[in-house]
């Protein structure tokens, strides 16, 4: 099968370079977990999942979990029996730890990782290394890490293996996306603003809403409002069409009402005829 590789950032934003990280699963006691993080390592590109002394590795459970999309990570996976031999060519090794304190001074979190592994992963081949799913990494292992990340949870703290390596592969794959790009279209200019409020202070007066003798009270409470609104040039061009409508439309009913019609009734008004 064909393994997507990431396409160049047009940002020129580096990115974790992917295919230089393996997922190395240290004695796992499950194969459901095995094929789960084969799945996780599949979605976001990580370039090898190892395996170190699994405790069952029943392929067809794998598989299960790995599912037709990852068969090809389970294929290529590589089965050690020791974690040193297994560590042997990585040049930079990140264990993993749900427990902090004792001997596990946990240096970063995932996202610190992630950021941290982006010049490393440029010319090194990185290994981040999960414990088993009863005890987690042992001191002895954990002395094979350069670095140390832990996931921030709630006061659980431990996840399951195969979560855990999709959070941080995830972590691995976000720090290479370019940023989110914000647009904002071009905002009404002062002038146009002017001219809007100048035309709303009319016909507040008019209908008497604001007092005539201290217009500016409300007015300087209405700009603050809009302005927190960030106008564009359209939306400002509404709401002058609107106070034209009620300029004009107060206009007809004062002549409706001068000729003996009364105007419709307003919402949540009954119509008095
Ligand atoms: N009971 C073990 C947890 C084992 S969970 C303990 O307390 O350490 C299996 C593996 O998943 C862990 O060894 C670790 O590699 C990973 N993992 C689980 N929770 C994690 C967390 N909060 N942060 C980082 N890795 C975690």
């Amino acid at each position: 099968m064909n393994r997507k590789k990431r396409p160049a950032e047009p940002s020129g934003r580096a990115g974790v370079r992917l295919e230089n990280v393996a997922v190395v699963l240290n004695r796992p006691r499950y194969p459901e977990n095995i094929g789960a993080a084969a799945r996780a390592v599949r979605n976001m590109g990580i370039g090898q999942l190892v395996v170190v002394a699994p405790e069952r590795c029943d392929l067809d459970r794998v598989l299960t979990l790995a599912t037709h999309a990852a068969m090809d990570v389970v294929e290529q996976m590589l089965c050690f029996e020791e974690l040193a031999e297994a560590l042997a060519p990585y040049n930079y090794v990140v264990g993993t730890t749900a427990r902090q304190g004792g001997q596990r001074i946990t240096l970063s979190s995932p996202a610190q990782m992630a950021e941290q592994l982006v010049p490393i992963s440029q010319e090194n081949q990185v290994a981040i290394v999960f414990g088993p799913e009863d005890r987690g990494l042992t001191n002895e292992e954990i002395r094979l890490c350069h670095s140390l990340v832990t996931i921030p949870t709630a006061e659980f703290s431990s996840l399951n293996l195969a979560q855990a390596v999709m959070v941080l592969c995830y972590e691995l794959f976000k720090a290479g996306l370019p940023p989110a790009k914000s647009y904002t279209p071009r905002l009404a200019t002062r002038l146009e603003l002017d001219g809007m409020y100048a035309q709303i202070k009319d016909i507040l007066v008019r209908i008497n809403y604001i007092q005539p003798e201290n217009p500016d009270y409300w007015m300087n409470k209405l700009r603050r409002f809009f302005s927190r609104l960030d106008l564009q040039a359209g939306e400002v061009s509404i709401l002058r069409g609107i106070c034209r409508q009620i300029n004009w439309y107060a206009g007809k009913c004062y002549q409706d009402g001068v000729r003996g019609a009364a105007p419709p009734a307003a919402m949540g008004e009954e119509r008095q005829d």
